[in-house]
């Protein structure tokens, strides 16, 4: 066999080749079909092979694909600033453009640090997170993470910041139960910035849903309500990680929306783009980069790609498409669609311990035994089973396993924004069929 020289996730698993993707779809080599229920890692929101962004962005390459961003601005990436306050919660962002989630919760975290150290607050330059949290994979932003997997290897260079309770109903980490708990995951943030001093703490960072540390994880209403009140009291920035949320994915534009609440800073990535080129973004709402530009009027960050023409005039078109095709409604529409059909199969099935999420973020949790929750040992792997065994039937599905102290099985089901019920009607068989003969395995 010829040696290898691209390193794959797992180095000893064999991946077919893509070809070419249509729609939910995706086609290897050999012409087999994989329905994409995953939307690759939560990021092709409006399908594969969508001919009007493959336009915008041969336009924009026949003008030009690059400029470096302390020489000249360009037009898409003007337009997609703008566009973006405009469709964020109560407006007025400014708009920092890098190229992957990681970057763009980094940055936004660089950010809150500058605008107290523009006010003279030297010593506000933590940032603090919920102990279920992923922000990304760069130091900066795995030091937020509280994703045991993710992080254990370099816990020696990170720092501690995941130190709140995260709003995990189904597991309540408080050992409570909503709504007579009276959001007490909600206090354990003031708990936290009492025991830290909030004049070390420059922002607290979340996310609307929980993605992959722990799947589709919904807080109790009015969560984020009392968050941003603890906030807002102990003068401490919010930054709302709509990575995996933002553009749609959730029912509504942003996945804040549904709180009503309006985050002072906000990192979008994944469906951004769509995944038709790299690019993601720091939005900042006018009061932070105030004292910024009253002060050094230099944001210290930033990337060799940073607001590349290209990615802007994709994700332009992508906008576009979300609107005009309205699929946050679609969203809300076929994610119940689907929520509904997954929690009728769960019936039948002992190792379904939870169906949740919002929109077209939805999520399965298993377990050994449903009356207790007990969890499969880690070393069943039964996520990874899962995932196996769909994707031999042409289903693919994403883990958001390992989260509870590393141990936990769950899994994503994110399809493009743009699938049909009699889409969803089959993703619904083939994952029933998966999860089915791993369950006949176990006994
Ligand atoms: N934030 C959230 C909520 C995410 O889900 C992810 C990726 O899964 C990231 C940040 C990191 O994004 P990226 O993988 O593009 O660096």
């Amino acid at each position: 066999m010829e040696r290898e020289h691209l390193i794959k996730p797992v180095l000893d698993h064999s991946y077919p080749t893509v070809q070419y993707g249509k729609g939910v779809f995706l086609y290897d080599e050999q012409g087999k079909a994989y329905l994409d229920a995953s939307s690759g890692a939560v990021t092709a929101g409006i399908g594969h092979g969508v001919q009007e962004i493959i336009d915008a962005m041969m336009e924009q390459a026949g003008k030009v694909s690059f400029v470096y961003r302390s020489q000249f601005t360009s037009e898409p990436a003007e337009k997609l600033a703008k566009k973006l306050s405009d469709m964020a919660p109560g407006g007025d962002y400014w708009a920092f453009f890098v190229n992957s989630g990681s970057e763009a919760t980094e940055t936004a975290m660089k950010i809150a640090i500058q605008h107290w150290q523009e006010k003279g607050r030297f010593g506000k330059n933590m940032v603090i997170s919920r102990r279920m949290s992923y922000h990304g994979i760069t130091m900066g932003a795995l030091s937020m993470s509280g994703h045991v997997l993710r992080r254990r290897r370099f816990i020696p260079l990170l720092e501690d910041y995941p130190v709140v309770a995260p709003p995990y109903c189904y597991r309540c980490p408080l050992q409570m139960t909503a709504p007579s708990c009276k959001l007490a995951c909600a206090d354990d943030l003031e708990t936290a910035i009492k025991r830290i001093g909030a004049e070390h703490i420059a922002a607290f960072i979340a996310e609307p849903i929980v993605g992959a540390a722990g799947g589709a994880i919904v807080p109790p209403e009015g969560y984020y309500k009392k968050i941003k009140e603890i906030l807002y009291r102990y003068e401490i920035l919010f930054i709302a990680d709509e990575v995996m949320t933002g553009i749609a994915r959730t029912g509504t534009m942003f996945g804040m929306q549904h709180d009503g609440v309006e985050p002072d800073l906000m990192a979008l990535g994944k469906g951004l783009s769509a995944g038709y080129t790299p690019m993601a973004a720091t939005l900042v709402k006018d009061n932070v980069m105030a004292p910024i530009l009253q002060g050094s009027k230099s944001i210290m960050a930033g990337h060799t790609y940073s607001a590349n023409p290209q990615s802007a005039a994709v994700s332009l078109a992508v906008l576009g498409y979300v609107e005009r095709h309205q699929l946050a409604e679609a969203a809300q529409s076929m994610g119940a669609y689907l929520l509904t059909k997954l929690r009728e199969m769960a019936e039948g099935i002992e190792i379904i311990g939870d169906v949740r999420g919002k929109g077209l973020l939805l999520a399965i949790e298993f377990v050994r035994n449903r009356d207790d929750k007990a969890m499969f040992p880690p070393g069943e792997g039964i996520t990874v089973r899962i995932i196996d065994k769909a994707f031999h039937k042409g289903l693919l599905v994403y883990p958001a396993s390992g989260a509870v102290d590393g141990a936990g099985d769950a899994i994503i089901v994110a399809p493009p924004l743009v699938i049909t019920e009699a889409e969803v009607d089959q993703l619904v068989q083939l994952l029933e069929e998966a999860i089915r003969e791993v369950a006949d395995e176990l006994t």
